[in-house]
């Protein structure tokens, strides 16, 4: 079965599972314990991923907070943020993955902030006068953009959206759980993006761990986030619970492993992605339209309407050869809201379908498509 669905999920690599495994067996230690070297080799496991973590995205290691995944993240930071300033608006987008929508609800409905929601060009990037005629309107405590789209693979300019925020004096967060991996990522010359949320899953690391990005203020301290998660102290007081050591060294190993072979990856996603535009093509000619634009995106993802056809019916009759989803796995008993925020109608958000490939996918694996 040819796993054309990595923007869901990737599989672990095996040089990560490797890594971690001793975490699970003889180096069991709580690295919050101390004086004892199990959880001294524990706490230099993690101190070391984290490391690992601050050079492939170019921060300081002690901005970086392990946390559950990028839907902790999220909720975590904007929940922070704004409730310590709660009469100043919160600014996201209304092409944000669900977990920042539904915080940002929340927000709006039991804290009564003020939210406002950008709208989305054709595919899913902000536009900056809408922005700016935001921020000019009311304070903002915080902005939130999805850096890489996750249904359709579009990128908006962080580095413009976050610059411009400053002028306004709001902070900046953006969810770039689908851009670490396919794209160099140097928060050293983002000097106003001040959060980022990340899960190791879509990056061949384990689920069920992520980081906060918290960048230092301009005095270089640390910013003292409100704790989502009460508990024991750990991550610098502001996120509780006992560190989840193999998770956290297999996030740091899926790290560096990308870091490695970033621009290899990056080039062999860009020509899987532009064969099987060809292939669909080819195959489909004027049965599909593509929601995908091709410049200006994280390559890998391809979103096409298969025009007249239930993608629900499609994925599942593609399902014995072929794993393919019709968008974000996490929202998925509902039609798009993405798709239908880039202006599609409801007919063609239901007939359509996210490609998304991984560096494991091989050319030749593609040519499945000639056989459909
Ligand atoms: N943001 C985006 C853009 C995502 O695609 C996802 C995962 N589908 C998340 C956040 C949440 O990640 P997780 O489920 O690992 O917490």
């Amino acid at each position: 079965m040819l796993y054309l669905d990595n923007s869901s999920t990737t599989p672990v690599y095996p040089e990560v599972l490797e890594e971690m495994l001793p975490y699970f067996l003889e180096e069991y230690g709580n690295p919050s314990s101390k004086y004892y070297s199990l959880a001294e080799n524990s706490k230099n496991a993690v101190e070391h991923a984290r490391e690992q973590l601050g050079k492939f995205l170019n921060c300081s290691s002690t901005e970086l907070y392990f946390t559950s995944g990028a839907t902790e993240s999220n909720n975590w930071i904007l929940k922070s943020v704004s409730s310590s300033l709660p009469d100043h608006q919160v600014i996201t987008t209304v092409a944000e993955h669900s977990s920042n929508l539904e915080i940002a609800n929340y927000l709006n409905a039991q804290l009564n902030i003020h939210v406002e929601y950008l709208s989305v060009d054709r595919f899913g990037r902000i536009n900056f006068s809408e922005l700016e005629s935001l921020l000019k309107k009311r304070p903002t405590s915080i902005v939130s953009i999805i850096w890489g789209n996750n249904e359709l693979g579009s990128l908006n300019d962080i580095q413009k959206a976050s610059e411009l925020t400053a002028q306004y004096g709001a902070l900046f967060h953006t969810d770039a759980t689908h851009v670490v991996g396919k794209m160099k990522i140097n928060l050293s010359e983002l000097n106003h993006v001040h959060f980022l949320s990340a899960s190791a899953h879509k990056f061949n690391g384990p689920k069920g761990i992520g980081i906060a990005y918290v960048k230092k203020d301009e005095d270089g301290i640390p910013r003292k986030l409100t704790p989502l998660i009460h508990g024991g102290g750990q991550e610098q007081g502001i996120r509780g619970g006992t560190l989840a050591v193999p998770l956290i060294v297999g996030m740091g190993k899926a790290a560096e492993m990308h870091q490695v072979a970033m621009s290899k990856n990056i080039k062999k996603l860009e020509k899987l992605e532009e064969y099987l535009v060809q292939l669909l093509t080819e195959k489909f000619g004027l049965n599909i339209q593509f929601n995908s634009d091709y410049t200006n995106k994280i390559p890998g993802i391809v979103n096409v309407q298969f025009i007249g056809i239930n993608n629900e019916v499609l994925v599942k009759q593609l399902a014995p050869v072929m794993a393919v989803s019709t968008g974000s796995a996490c929202s998925s008993s509902k039609p798009s809201h993405v798709l239908q925020a880039i202006g599609l109608s409801l007919e063609e958000v239901r007939s359509s379908i996210r490609f998304s490939l991984s560096s494991n996918t091989e050319l030749k694996d593609l040519n499945i498509f000639q056989e459909l």
